[in-house]
Protein backbone atom coordinates (compact mmCIF):
# COMPACT_ATOMS: atom_id res chain seq x y z
CA UNK A 1 0.00 0.00 0.00
CA UNK A 2 2.62 2.71 0.88
CA UNK A 3 5.12 3.14 -1.86
CA UNK A 4 4.73 0.90 -4.22
CA UNK A 5 7.51 1.30 -7.25
CA UNK A 6 5.89 -1.52 -8.68
CA UNK A 7 2.80 0.68 -9.40
CA UNK A 8 4.51 3.64 -10.34
CA UNK A 9 6.25 1.77 -12.66
CA UNK A 10 5.36 2.23 -15.91
CA UNK A 11 5.22 6.02 -15.82
CA UNK A 12 1.48 7.61 -15.66
CA UNK A 13 2.11 8.97 -19.15
CA UNK A 14 3.67 6.01 -20.52
CA UNK A 15 2.53 3.93 -23.31
CA UNK A 16 2.21 0.95 -20.79
CA UNK A 17 0.08 2.67 -18.38
CA UNK A 18 -2.26 3.87 -20.81
CA UNK A 19 -2.55 1.10 -23.13
CA UNK A 20 -6.38 -0.09 -23.62
CA UNK A 21 -7.32 -3.04 -21.08
CA UNK A 22 -4.76 -1.41 -18.81
CA UNK A 23 -5.00 -1.71 -15.05
CA UNK A 24 -6.33 1.23 -14.15
CA UNK A 25 -3.53 3.00 -12.00
CA UNK A 26 -3.41 6.78 -10.30
CA UNK A 27 -1.29 9.52 -12.17
CA UNK A 28 0.51 11.69 -9.65
CA UNK A 29 0.77 15.34 -9.32
CA UNK A 30 3.81 16.79 -10.91
CA UNK A 31 6.21 16.80 -8.17
CA UNK A 32 4.71 14.09 -6.45
CA UNK A 33 7.49 11.18 -7.36
CA UNK A 34 9.15 9.05 -5.32
CA UNK A 35 12.58 10.86 -5.67
CA UNK A 36 10.15 14.12 -4.85
CA UNK A 37 9.38 12.05 -1.55
CA UNK A 38 12.66 11.71 -0.63
CA UNK A 39 13.59 15.53 -1.11
CA UNK A 40 10.41 16.46 1.16
CA UNK A 41 11.84 13.72 3.65
CA UNK A 42 15.45 15.30 4.04
CA UNK A 43 14.06 19.09 4.36
CA UNK A 44 13.56 18.72 7.88
CA UNK A 45 9.66 19.80 7.53
CA UNK A 46 8.06 18.21 10.74
CA UNK A 47 5.95 15.45 9.09
CA UNK A 48 4.30 14.12 12.39
CA UNK A 49 3.54 16.96 13.63
CA UNK A 50 5.06 15.83 16.94
CA UNK A 51 8.05 17.89 16.29
CA UNK A 52 10.90 14.55 16.57
CA UNK A 53 8.89 13.65 19.65
CA UNK A 54 7.92 9.58 19.81
CA UNK A 55 4.38 8.87 20.98
CA UNK A 56 2.68 5.40 22.52
CA UNK A 57 -0.24 5.20 20.48
CA UNK A 58 -3.39 3.13 21.65
CA UNK A 59 -5.67 1.56 19.92
CA UNK A 60 -8.35 4.44 21.03
CA UNK A 61 -5.59 7.10 19.52
CA UNK A 62 -5.24 5.55 16.38
CA UNK A 63 -8.69 4.82 15.41
CA UNK A 64 -9.43 8.75 15.62
CA UNK A 65 -6.52 9.71 13.07
CA UNK A 66 -8.92 8.62 10.45
CA UNK A 67 -9.33 11.26 7.88
CA UNK A 68 -7.22 12.13 4.69
CA UNK A 69 -5.31 15.07 6.71
CA UNK A 70 -4.82 12.95 9.77
CA UNK A 71 -4.64 9.24 9.17
CA UNK A 72 -2.18 7.23 10.81
CA UNK A 73 -1.29 3.67 9.86
CA UNK A 74 -0.07 0.86 12.28
CA UNK A 75 2.14 -1.70 10.34
CA UNK A 76 3.93 -4.01 12.54
CA UNK A 77 3.85 -2.46 16.01
CA UNK A 78 5.08 1.11 14.42
CA UNK A 79 2.20 4.15 13.90
CA UNK A 80 2.96 6.62 10.62
CA UNK A 81 1.50 9.71 10.23
CA UNK A 82 0.83 8.93 6.53
CA UNK A 83 -0.79 11.89 5.25
CA UNK A 84 2.13 14.16 3.74
CA UNK A 85 2.78 10.86 2.35
CA UNK A 86 -1.01 10.97 0.09
CA UNK A 87 0.08 12.58 -2.86
CA UNK A 88 2.89 10.52 -3.59
CA UNK A 89 1.43 6.81 -2.78
CA UNK A 90 1.64 5.63 -6.13
CA UNK A 91 -1.18 3.41 -5.60
CA UNK A 92 -3.19 6.32 -4.91
CA UNK A 93 -4.61 8.29 -1.46
CA UNK A 94 -7.59 5.23 -1.59
CA UNK A 95 -5.72 2.60 -1.50
CA UNK A 96 -3.93 4.19 1.62
CA UNK A 97 -6.93 5.00 3.01
CA UNK A 98 -8.39 1.87 3.37
CA UNK A 99 -5.85 0.97 6.18
CA UNK A 100 -6.80 4.93 8.28
CA UNK A 101 -6.74 4.51 11.81
CA UNK A 102 -6.01 0.89 11.85
CA UNK A 103 -3.74 -1.92 11.71
CA UNK A 104 -2.84 -1.67 7.85
CA UNK A 105 0.14 -5.16 7.98
CA UNK A 106 -2.04 -7.07 6.18
CA UNK A 107 -2.97 -4.91 3.54
CA UNK A 108 0.40 -3.51 3.42
CA UNK A 109 1.59 -7.17 2.67
CA UNK A 110 -0.79 -8.56 0.58
CA UNK A 111 0.15 -5.50 -1.77
CA UNK A 112 4.39 -5.39 -1.33
CA UNK A 113 5.50 -7.07 1.56
CA UNK A 114 8.94 -6.58 0.13
CA UNK A 115 8.58 -2.70 -0.12
CA UNK A 116 11.10 -0.63 2.71
CA UNK A 117 8.29 1.23 4.34
CA UNK A 118 10.73 1.59 7.36
CA UNK A 119 12.84 3.66 5.47
CA UNK A 120 10.49 5.31 3.35
CA UNK A 121 8.45 6.20 6.16
CA UNK A 122 11.06 6.96 8.77
CA UNK A 123 10.10 10.89 9.32
CA UNK A 124 6.21 10.10 9.25
CA UNK A 125 6.78 7.70 12.79
CA UNK A 126 4.46 8.66 15.29
CA UNK A 127 5.88 5.85 18.10
CA UNK A 128 5.13 2.05 18.99
CA UNK A 129 1.66 0.82 19.30
CA UNK A 130 1.13 0.65 23.20
CA UNK A 131 1.16 -3.17 24.38
CA UNK A 132 -1.64 -4.57 26.31
CA UNK A 133 -0.36 -5.73 29.68
CA UNK A 134 -0.24 -9.62 29.35
CA UNK A 135 1.28 -12.49 31.91
CA UNK A 136 4.70 -13.06 29.98
CA UNK A 137 6.43 -16.50 30.51
CA UNK A 138 9.90 -15.64 31.83
CA UNK A 139 12.22 -17.05 29.09
CA UNK A 140 15.34 -15.91 31.11
CA UNK A 141 16.23 -19.03 32.68
CA UNK A 142 15.71 -20.70 29.06
CA UNK A 143 18.04 -18.00 27.58
CA UNK A 144 21.22 -18.87 29.73
CA UNK A 145 21.20 -22.27 28.22
CA UNK A 146 23.14 -23.32 25.69
CA UNK A 147 22.59 -24.62 22.25
CA UNK A 148 23.58 -28.47 22.73
CA UNK A 149 22.08 -30.37 19.83
CA UNK A 150 18.35 -30.36 20.17
CA UNK A 151 17.05 -26.70 21.73
CA UNK A 152 14.53 -26.94 24.40
CA UNK A 153 10.90 -26.48 23.54
CA UNK A 154 10.20 -23.51 25.10
CA UNK A 155 12.70 -21.42 22.62
CA UNK A 156 10.10 -22.14 19.90
CA UNK A 157 8.95 -19.21 18.93
CA UNK A 158 5.07 -18.90 18.68
CA UNK A 159 4.65 -19.31 15.00
CA UNK A 160 2.91 -22.09 13.66
CA UNK A 161 2.17 -25.84 15.49
CA UNK A 162 4.54 -26.47 18.32
CA UNK A 163 7.09 -29.42 18.27
CA UNK A 164 5.14 -32.74 16.73
CA UNK A 165 6.08 -34.95 14.41
CA UNK A 166 6.40 -33.14 11.84
CA UNK A 167 7.57 -30.10 12.87
CA UNK A 168 11.75 -29.59 11.49
CA UNK A 169 15.02 -30.61 14.30
CA UNK A 170 17.79 -29.93 14.05
CA UNK A 171 20.76 -31.52 15.31
CA UNK A 172 24.74 -31.04 15.43
CA UNK A 173 27.76 -33.32 15.65
CA UNK A 174 31.41 -32.60 15.59
CA UNK A 175 34.72 -33.81 14.02
CA UNK A 176 37.99 -32.70 15.29
CA UNK A 177 38.49 -30.26 12.24
CA UNK A 178 34.43 -30.08 11.31
CA UNK A 179 31.24 -29.47 12.44
CA UNK A 180 27.81 -30.23 10.91
CA UNK A 181 24.63 -29.14 11.58
CA UNK A 182 22.22 -31.55 10.33
CA UNK A 183 18.49 -30.29 9.83
CA UNK A 184 15.81 -32.73 9.41
CA UNK A 185 12.90 -31.36 7.41
CA UNK A 186 10.43 -34.44 7.39
CA UNK A 187 9.24 -33.41 3.49
CA UNK A 188 10.74 -35.25 0.23
CA UNK A 189 10.47 -32.34 -2.01
CA UNK A 190 13.54 -30.55 -0.43
CA UNK A 191 16.89 -29.72 -2.73
CA UNK A 192 19.38 -27.25 -2.88
CA UNK A 193 17.09 -24.39 -3.70
CA UNK A 194 15.09 -25.17 -0.77
CA UNK A 195 18.54 -23.87 1.98
CA UNK A 196 19.80 -20.43 1.77
CA UNK A 197 22.72 -20.35 4.53
CA UNK A 198 24.55 -17.09 5.51
CA UNK A 199 27.26 -16.85 8.02
CA UNK A 200 28.31 -13.38 8.95
CA UNK A 201 31.11 -13.29 12.15
CA UNK A 202 29.81 -15.34 14.57
CA UNK A 203 26.47 -15.41 13.17
CA UNK A 204 24.91 -18.54 11.68
CA UNK A 205 21.40 -18.34 9.77
CA UNK A 206 19.83 -21.20 7.74
CA UNK A 207 16.23 -20.71 6.55
CA UNK A 208 15.12 -24.01 4.84
CA UNK A 209 11.52 -23.57 2.81
CA UNK A 210 9.49 -26.24 3.70
CA UNK A 211 5.91 -25.79 1.44
CA UNK A 212 4.99 -22.14 2.42
CA UNK A 213 6.89 -21.91 5.39
CA UNK A 214 10.75 -21.48 6.49
CA UNK A 215 12.43 -23.04 8.81
CA UNK A 216 15.05 -20.78 10.60
CA UNK A 217 18.37 -21.85 12.31
CA UNK A 218 19.96 -19.02 13.75
CA UNK A 219 22.85 -19.06 15.98
CA UNK A 220 25.88 -16.91 17.44
CA UNK A 221 28.42 -19.85 17.08
CA UNK A 222 30.31 -20.89 19.88
CA UNK A 223 34.06 -20.88 18.65
CA UNK A 224 34.64 -19.19 15.33
CA UNK A 225 34.99 -21.34 11.57
CA UNK A 226 36.15 -20.69 8.34
CA UNK A 227 34.68 -18.77 5.40
CA UNK A 228 33.56 -21.46 3.41
CA UNK A 229 31.35 -24.28 3.92
CA UNK A 230 28.96 -26.97 2.07
CA UNK A 231 25.78 -28.25 1.87
CA UNK A 232 24.60 -31.52 0.91
CA UNK A 233 20.96 -32.40 0.70
CA UNK A 234 19.87 -35.89 1.37
CA UNK A 235 16.50 -35.71 -0.97
CA UNK A 236 15.12 -39.09 -0.13
CA UNK A 237 14.75 -38.65 3.77
CA UNK A 238 14.61 -34.77 3.61
CA UNK A 239 17.99 -34.04 5.63
CA UNK A 240 20.19 -31.00 4.96
CA UNK A 241 24.26 -31.19 6.41
CA UNK A 242 25.75 -28.25 6.50
CA UNK A 243 29.49 -28.69 7.34
CA UNK A 244 31.27 -25.91 8.44
CA UNK A 245 35.25 -25.91 8.73
CA UNK A 246 36.78 -24.66 12.41
CA UNK A 247 39.43 -22.47 12.39
CA UNK A 248 41.05 -24.71 15.38
CA UNK A 249 40.87 -28.14 15.82
CA UNK A 250 39.40 -28.36 19.23
CA UNK A 251 36.50 -29.99 20.64
CA UNK A 252 33.28 -27.58 21.14
CA UNK A 253 31.29 -28.19 24.18
CA UNK A 254 28.55 -26.32 22.92
CA UNK A 255 27.11 -24.72 19.14
CA UNK A 256 25.98 -21.75 20.33
CA UNK A 257 23.42 -19.64 21.65
CA UNK A 258 20.61 -19.35 19.90
CA UNK A 259 19.41 -15.70 18.18
CA UNK A 260 16.02 -14.16 16.97
CA UNK A 261 13.54 -16.93 15.98
CA UNK A 262 15.86 -19.25 16.05
CA UNK A 263 14.29 -22.93 15.69
CA UNK A 264 11.16 -21.60 14.54
CA UNK A 265 8.92 -22.47 11.57
CA UNK A 266 7.04 -19.38 10.24
CA UNK A 267 4.69 -18.45 7.09
CA UNK A 268 7.06 -17.45 4.02
CA UNK A 269 4.13 -14.34 4.00
CA UNK A 270 5.29 -13.07 7.63
CA UNK A 271 8.97 -13.58 7.58
CA UNK A 272 10.87 -10.10 6.60
CA UNK A 273 13.24 -10.97 3.38
CA UNK A 274 16.99 -11.08 5.00
CA UNK A 275 19.97 -9.28 2.32
CA UNK A 276 23.19 -10.16 2.06
CA UNK A 277 25.85 -7.67 0.51
CA UNK A 278 27.41 -8.77 -3.16
CA UNK A 279 29.93 -7.27 -4.93
CA UNK A 280 29.28 -6.34 -8.53
CA UNK A 281 32.14 -8.41 -10.70
CA UNK A 282 31.05 -6.99 -14.23
CA UNK A 283 28.75 -4.80 -16.08
CA UNK A 284 28.13 -5.43 -19.95
CA UNK A 285 25.87 -3.45 -22.67
CA UNK A 286 23.98 -5.83 -23.94
CA UNK A 287 21.35 -3.21 -25.80
CA UNK A 288 21.49 0.52 -26.05
CA UNK A 289 20.08 0.94 -22.55
CA UNK A 290 19.86 -2.82 -20.99
CA UNK A 291 22.95 -3.96 -19.27
CA UNK A 292 23.97 -7.38 -17.94
CA UNK A 293 25.02 -7.29 -14.38
CA UNK A 294 27.04 -9.89 -12.55
CA UNK A 295 26.95 -10.05 -8.87
CA UNK A 296 29.39 -12.57 -6.44
CA UNK A 297 27.42 -13.48 -3.42
CA UNK A 298 29.42 -13.37 -0.15
CA UNK A 299 31.92 -16.69 0.54
CA UNK A 300 29.80 -17.38 3.40
CA UNK A 301 26.39 -17.50 1.86
CA UNK A 302 24.51 -20.00 0.34
CA UNK A 303 22.25 -19.50 -2.43
CA UNK A 304 20.13 -20.51 -5.47
CA UNK A 305 17.66 -18.78 -7.35
CA UNK A 306 15.20 -21.16 -8.41
CA UNK A 307 13.63 -21.21 -12.13
CA UNK A 308 10.97 -18.28 -12.77
CA UNK A 309 12.04 -16.74 -9.03
CA UNK A 310 12.97 -12.99 -8.05
CA UNK A 311 15.03 -11.11 -5.42
CA UNK A 312 15.18 -7.45 -4.46
CA UNK A 313 18.14 -5.37 -5.00
CA UNK A 314 18.29 -2.69 -2.85
CA UNK A 315 20.38 0.45 -2.58
CA UNK A 316 20.65 3.93 -0.43
CA UNK A 317 19.99 6.64 -2.33
CA UNK A 318 20.28 9.50 -0.73
CA UNK A 319 20.23 8.25 2.79
CA UNK A 320 16.57 6.35 1.72
CA UNK A 321 16.92 2.74 1.25
CA UNK A 322 15.29 1.54 -2.10
CA UNK A 323 14.48 -1.72 -3.17
CA UNK A 324 13.37 -3.18 -6.77
CA UNK A 325 12.91 -6.78 -7.92
CA UNK A 326 14.72 -8.31 -10.27
CA UNK A 327 14.87 -11.75 -11.89
CA UNK A 328 18.19 -13.41 -12.03
CA UNK A 329 19.14 -15.13 -15.82
CA UNK A 330 21.78 -17.30 -16.60
CA UNK A 331 25.15 -16.12 -17.85
CA UNK A 332 23.99 -16.65 -21.80
CA UNK A 333 21.59 -18.89 -23.38
CA UNK A 334 23.63 -21.15 -24.02
CA UNK A 335 24.32 -21.58 -20.51
CA UNK A 336 24.09 -25.58 -19.73
CA UNK A 337 21.39 -26.10 -17.50
CA UNK A 338 22.95 -27.94 -14.26
CA UNK A 339 21.04 -29.30 -12.05
CA UNK A 340 21.33 -29.13 -9.02
CA UNK A 341 23.59 -26.36 -9.55
CA UNK A 342 27.40 -26.85 -7.88
CA UNK A 343 26.93 -25.24 -4.60
CA UNK A 344 29.80 -22.88 -4.73
CA UNK A 345 27.97 -21.41 -7.47
CA UNK A 346 28.86 -17.71 -6.54
CA UNK A 347 28.07 -15.83 -9.37
CA UNK A 348 24.14 -14.17 -10.37
CA UNK A 349 23.53 -12.37 -13.59
CA UNK A 350 20.39 -10.07 -14.42
CA UNK A 351 19.82 -8.06 -17.20
CA UNK A 352 18.39 -4.85 -16.13
CA UNK A 353 17.26 -1.78 -18.04
CA UNK A 354 18.42 1.30 -17.28
CA UNK A 355 15.67 4.12 -17.08
CA UNK A 356 17.54 7.28 -17.01
CA UNK A 357 15.23 8.92 -15.51
CA UNK A 358 14.07 5.91 -12.87
CA UNK A 359 14.78 6.24 -9.22
CA UNK A 360 16.82 2.52 -9.01
CA UNK A 361 18.37 2.02 -12.17
CA UNK A 362 20.51 5.12 -12.53
CA UNK A 363 22.02 4.76 -9.20
CA UNK A 364 22.75 0.74 -10.09
CA UNK A 365 24.31 1.73 -12.95
CA UNK A 366 26.98 4.04 -11.30
CA UNK A 367 27.94 1.58 -9.07
CA UNK A 368 31.64 0.36 -9.63
CA UNK A 369 33.44 -2.76 -10.37
CA UNK A 370 34.29 -3.86 -6.90
CA UNK A 371 31.06 -2.17 -5.11
CA UNK A 372 28.53 -3.74 -3.16
CA UNK A 373 24.52 -3.61 -3.46
CA UNK A 374 22.27 -5.72 -0.82
CA UNK A 375 20.17 -8.98 -2.77
CA UNK A 376 17.43 -10.70 -0.63
CA UNK A 377 16.63 -14.26 -0.58
CA UNK A 378 14.14 -15.49 -3.77
CA UNK A 379 10.58 -14.74 -4.11
CA UNK A 380 8.02 -16.13 -6.06
CA UNK A 381 5.15 -18.59 -7.35
CA UNK A 382 6.87 -20.25 -10.45
CA UNK A 383 7.39 -23.77 -9.57
CA UNK A 384 9.33 -26.63 -12.04
CA UNK A 385 6.86 -29.15 -11.53
CA UNK A 386 4.39 -26.64 -13.65
CA UNK A 387 7.00 -28.07 -16.66
CA UNK A 388 5.97 -31.97 -15.89
CA UNK A 389 5.44 -34.22 -18.52
CA UNK A 390 5.60 -30.96 -21.05
CA UNK A 391 5.34 -30.98 -24.49
CA UNK A 392 4.54 -27.57 -25.70
CA UNK A 393 6.43 -24.43 -24.32
CA UNK A 394 5.00 -20.77 -25.06
CA UNK A 395 6.80 -17.92 -24.02
CA UNK A 396 4.88 -14.26 -24.23
CA UNK A 397 7.40 -11.76 -22.81
CA UNK A 398 7.40 -7.69 -23.94
CA UNK A 399 10.70 -5.91 -23.13
CA UNK A 400 12.80 -6.79 -19.73
CA UNK A 401 9.75 -9.71 -19.25
CA UNK A 402 11.93 -11.57 -20.81
CA UNK A 403 14.23 -12.22 -18.18
CA UNK A 404 12.16 -15.29 -16.27
CA UNK A 405 12.02 -16.80 -19.93
CA UNK A 406 16.01 -16.83 -20.12
CA UNK A 407 16.39 -19.45 -17.50
CA UNK A 408 13.03 -21.04 -18.41
CA UNK A 409 14.71 -22.09 -21.80
CA UNK A 410 18.05 -22.85 -20.49
CA UNK A 411 16.45 -25.45 -18.61
CA UNK A 412 13.00 -26.21 -21.02
CA UNK A 413 15.37 -27.11 -23.75
CA UNK A 414 17.98 -29.13 -21.70
CA UNK A 415 16.07 -31.12 -19.26
CA UNK A 416 12.43 -31.60 -20.39
CA UNK A 417 12.80 -35.21 -21.84
CA UNK A 418 8.73 -35.12 -23.28
CA UNK A 419 8.82 -31.12 -24.89
CA UNK A 420 8.83 -31.20 -28.58
CA UNK A 421 7.96 -27.65 -28.84
CA UNK A 422 9.11 -24.19 -27.21
CA UNK A 423 8.19 -20.80 -29.21
CA UNK A 424 8.42 -17.32 -27.86
CA UNK A 425 7.07 -14.26 -28.96
CA UNK A 426 9.04 -11.60 -27.97
CA UNK A 427 7.50 -7.89 -28.31
CA UNK A 428 9.62 -4.79 -28.15
CA UNK A 429 9.76 -1.38 -29.31
CA UNK A 430 12.76 -1.28 -32.19
CA UNK A 431 14.47 -3.60 -33.66
CA UNK A 432 17.47 -2.46 -30.96
CA UNK A 433 15.89 -2.86 -28.01
CA UNK A 434 15.87 -7.05 -28.45
CA UNK A 435 17.86 -8.30 -25.73
CA UNK A 436 20.15 -11.26 -27.13
CA UNK A 437 18.46 -11.49 -30.30
CA UNK A 438 21.49 -12.60 -32.13
CA UNK A 439 21.81 -15.22 -28.97
CA UNK A 440 18.18 -16.55 -29.83
CA UNK A 441 18.43 -16.87 -33.24
CA UNK A 442 21.69 -18.85 -33.10
CA UNK A 443 19.91 -20.83 -30.75
CA UNK A 444 16.88 -21.38 -32.68
CA UNK A 445 19.31 -22.74 -35.52
CA UNK A 446 20.52 -24.92 -33.47
CA UNK A 447 17.95 -26.60 -31.87
CA UNK A 448 14.79 -27.06 -33.84
CA UNK A 449 12.42 -27.41 -31.37
CA UNK A 450 12.88 -23.97 -30.92
CA UNK A 451 10.97 -20.96 -32.95
CA UNK A 452 11.45 -17.28 -32.11
CA UNK A 453 8.74 -14.55 -33.36
CA UNK A 454 9.58 -10.81 -32.72
CA UNK A 455 7.30 -8.40 -32.66
CA UNK A 456 8.19 -4.63 -32.92
CA UNK A 457 5.36 -1.56 -31.70
CA UNK A 458 7.62 0.91 -33.35
CA UNK A 459 9.74 -0.15 -36.36
CA UNK A 460 11.61 1.36 -38.68
CA UNK A 461 10.46 1.02 -42.46
CA UNK A 462 13.17 -1.46 -43.08
CA UNK A 463 11.19 -4.01 -40.47
CA UNK A 464 9.49 -6.76 -42.32
CA UNK A 465 8.63 -8.97 -39.42
CA UNK A 466 5.75 -8.91 -37.39
CA UNK A 467 4.36 -5.10 -35.99
CA UNK A 468 1.92 -4.53 -33.53
CA UNK A 469 1.09 -5.05 -29.76
CA UNK A 470 -0.41 -8.41 -28.10
CA UNK A 471 -3.30 -9.57 -29.89
CA UNK A 472 -5.85 -11.84 -30.66
CA UNK A 473 -4.99 -12.59 -34.19
CA UNK A 474 -1.30 -12.83 -33.36
CA UNK A 475 -1.84 -15.00 -30.14
CA UNK A 476 -4.69 -17.25 -32.07
CA UNK A 477 -1.78 -17.78 -34.92
CA UNK A 478 0.76 -18.50 -32.49
CA UNK A 479 -0.21 -20.67 -29.95
CA UNK A 480 -1.11 -23.66 -31.89
CA UNK A 481 -0.76 -26.71 -29.93
CA UNK A 482 1.50 -29.92 -31.40
CA UNK A 483 -1.15 -32.46 -30.73
CA UNK A 484 -4.57 -31.78 -29.96
CA UNK A 485 -4.19 -32.81 -26.72
CA UNK A 486 -0.98 -31.72 -25.87
CA UNK A 487 0.05 -31.06 -22.34
CA UNK A 488 1.23 -27.22 -22.45
CA UNK A 489 2.28 -24.36 -20.26
CA UNK A 490 2.02 -20.87 -21.53
CA UNK A 491 4.49 -17.97 -19.70
CA UNK A 492 3.49 -14.48 -19.79
CA UNK A 493 5.97 -11.46 -18.49
CA UNK A 494 5.84 -7.64 -19.37
CA UNK A 495 4.14 -4.62 -18.64
CA UNK A 496 1.37 -4.85 -16.12
CA UNK A 497 -1.52 -4.02 -18.24
CA UNK A 498 0.55 -6.37 -21.30
CA UNK A 499 0.56 -9.06 -19.21
CA UNK A 500 -3.25 -8.20 -18.21
CA UNK A 501 -4.04 -8.09 -21.46
CA UNK A 502 -2.65 -11.69 -22.24
CA UNK A 503 -4.12 -13.25 -19.92
CA UNK A 504 -7.59 -12.39 -20.68
CA UNK A 505 -7.03 -13.12 -24.46
CA UNK A 506 -5.30 -16.55 -23.39
CA UNK A 507 -8.61 -17.36 -21.25
CA UNK A 508 -10.15 -15.96 -24.63
CA UNK A 509 -8.49 -18.78 -26.48
CA UNK A 510 -10.14 -21.56 -23.77
CA UNK A 511 -6.42 -21.81 -22.24
CA UNK A 512 -7.21 -23.12 -18.78
CA UNK A 513 -5.54 -21.58 -15.21
CA UNK A 514 -3.04 -24.40 -15.03
CA UNK A 515 -2.09 -23.91 -18.28
CA UNK A 516 -1.05 -19.65 -17.70
CA UNK A 517 1.99 -18.66 -15.65
CA UNK A 518 2.28 -14.61 -15.27
CA UNK A 519 4.99 -13.57 -13.66
CA UNK A 520 4.20 -10.67 -11.56
CA UNK A 521 6.20 -8.98 -8.31
P1 LIG B 1 11.23 4.06 -11.89
O1 LIG B 1 11.60 5.16 -10.97
O2 LIG B 1 10.24 3.08 -11.43
O3 LIG B 1 10.78 4.72 -13.24
C1 LIG B 1 10.54 3.98 -14.43
C2 LIG B 1 10.09 4.95 -15.50
O4 LIG B 1 8.89 5.60 -15.10
C3 LIG B 1 11.10 6.07 -15.76
O5 LIG B 1 11.11 6.36 -17.13
C4 LIG B 1 10.58 7.20 -14.93
O6 LIG B 1 10.96 8.45 -15.45
C5 LIG B 1 9.09 7.00 -15.02
N1 LIG B 1 8.39 7.50 -13.79
C6 LIG B 1 8.44 6.98 -12.54
N2 LIG B 1 7.62 7.67 -11.72
C7 LIG B 1 7.07 8.65 -12.46
C8 LIG B 1 6.14 9.69 -12.19
N3 LIG B 1 5.60 9.85 -10.99
N4 LIG B 1 5.79 10.52 -13.19
C9 LIG B 1 6.31 10.36 -14.43
N5 LIG B 1 7.17 9.39 -14.74
C10 LIG B 1 7.56 8.55 -13.78
N6 LIG B 1 13.52 -4.91 -14.66
C11 LIG B 1 14.67 -5.27 -15.32
O7 LIG B 1 15.27 -4.44 -16.01
N7 LIG B 1 15.16 -6.54 -15.21
C12 LIG B 1 14.55 -7.49 -14.46
O8 LIG B 1 15.05 -8.62 -14.36
C13 LIG B 1 13.34 -7.13 -13.77
N8 LIG B 1 12.69 -8.03 -13.01
C14 LIG B 1 11.52 -7.68 -12.38
C15 LIG B 1 10.85 -8.63 -11.62
C16 LIG B 1 9.64 -8.31 -11.04
C17 LIG B 1 8.92 -9.35 -10.21
C18 LIG B 1 9.10 -7.01 -11.20
C19 LIG B 1 7.77 -6.65 -10.61
C20 LIG B 1 9.79 -6.05 -11.92
C21 LIG B 1 11.01 -6.36 -12.51
N9 LIG B 1 11.74 -5.41 -13.22
C22 LIG B 1 12.87 -5.79 -13.90
C23 LIG B 1 11.38 -3.98 -13.15
C24 LIG B 1 12.17 -3.30 -12.00
O9 LIG B 1 11.74 -3.82 -10.75
C25 LIG B 1 11.98 -1.76 -11.92
O10 LIG B 1 10.61 -1.46 -11.95
C26 LIG B 1 12.67 -1.05 -13.06
O11 LIG B 1 14.06 -1.36 -13.03
C27 LIG B 1 12.51 0.47 -12.99
O12 LIG B 1 13.08 0.95 -11.81
P2 LIG B 1 13.58 2.46 -11.64
O13 LIG B 1 13.51 2.77 -10.17
O14 LIG B 1 14.89 2.72 -12.30
O15 LIG B 1 12.52 3.30 -12.43
P1 LIG C 1 8.88 -1.62 -23.06
O1 LIG C 1 10.17 -1.63 -23.82
O2 LIG C 1 8.33 -0.29 -22.69
O3 LIG C 1 7.74 -2.41 -23.83
C1 LIG C 1 7.96 -3.66 -24.45
C2 LIG C 1 6.86 -3.93 -25.45
O4 LIG C 1 5.62 -4.09 -24.75
C3 LIG C 1 6.68 -2.78 -26.43
O5 LIG C 1 6.38 -3.28 -27.68
C4 LIG C 1 5.50 -2.06 -25.84
O6 LIG C 1 4.75 -1.32 -26.79
C5 LIG C 1 4.66 -3.21 -25.33
N1 LIG C 1 3.67 -2.76 -24.38
C6 LIG C 1 3.84 -1.89 -23.38
N2 LIG C 1 2.68 -1.70 -22.73
C7 LIG C 1 1.76 -2.44 -23.35
C8 LIG C 1 0.36 -2.65 -23.17
N3 LIG C 1 -0.30 -2.00 -22.23
N4 LIG C 1 -0.29 -3.48 -23.99
C9 LIG C 1 0.39 -4.09 -24.99
N5 LIG C 1 1.70 -3.92 -25.23
C10 LIG C 1 2.39 -3.11 -24.41
O7 LIG C 1 9.05 -2.52 -21.78
P2 LIG C 1 10.12 -2.41 -20.64
O8 LIG C 1 10.46 -0.96 -20.39
O9 LIG C 1 11.25 -3.34 -20.94
O10 LIG C 1 9.31 -2.92 -19.38
C11 LIG C 1 9.22 -4.28 -19.06
C12 LIG C 1 8.20 -4.52 -17.96
O11 LIG C 1 8.27 -5.86 -17.55
C13 LIG C 1 8.36 -3.66 -16.71
O12 LIG C 1 7.08 -3.18 -16.37
C14 LIG C 1 8.84 -4.63 -15.66
O13 LIG C 1 8.40 -4.28 -14.37
C15 LIG C 1 8.20 -5.92 -16.12
N6 LIG C 1 8.93 -7.11 -15.65
C16 LIG C 1 8.26 -7.92 -14.78
C17 LIG C 1 8.90 -9.05 -14.32
C18 LIG C 1 8.15 -9.95 -13.38
O14 LIG C 1 7.07 -9.63 -12.95
N7 LIG C 1 8.69 -11.09 -12.97
C19 LIG C 1 10.19 -9.37 -14.74
C20 LIG C 1 10.84 -8.51 -15.62
C21 LIG C 1 10.19 -7.37 -16.08
P3 LIG C 1 4.78 0.31 -26.85
O15 LIG C 1 5.80 0.69 -27.85
O16 LIG C 1 3.41 0.68 -27.27
O17 LIG C 1 5.12 0.81 -25.46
Amino acid sequence: MLNVPSQSFPAPRSQQRVAAGGRSKVPLKQGRSLMDWIRLTKSGKDLTGLKGRLIEVTEEELKKHNKKDDCWICIRGFVYNVSPYMEYHPGGEDELMRAAGSDGTELFDQVHRWVNYESMLKECLVGRMAVKPAVLKDYREEEKKVLNGMLPKSQVTDTLAKEGPNYPSYDWFQTDSLVTIAIYTKQKDINLDSIIVDRQDDSFRAETIIKDCLYLIHIGLSREVQEDFSVRVIESVGKIEIVLKKKENTSWNFLGHPLENHHSLIPRKDTGLYYRKCQLISKEDVTHDTRLFCLMLPPSTHLQVPIGQHVYLKLSITGTEIVKPYTPVSGSLFSEFKEPVLPNNKYIYFLIKIYPTGLFTPELDRLQIGDFVSMSSPEGTFKISEFQELEDLFLLAAGTGFTPMVKILNYALTDIPTLRKVKLMFFNKTEDDIIWRSQLEKLAFKDKRLDVEFVLSAPTSEWNGKQGHISPALLSEFLKRNLDKSRVLVCICGPVPFTEQGIRLLHDLNFSKNEIHSFTA
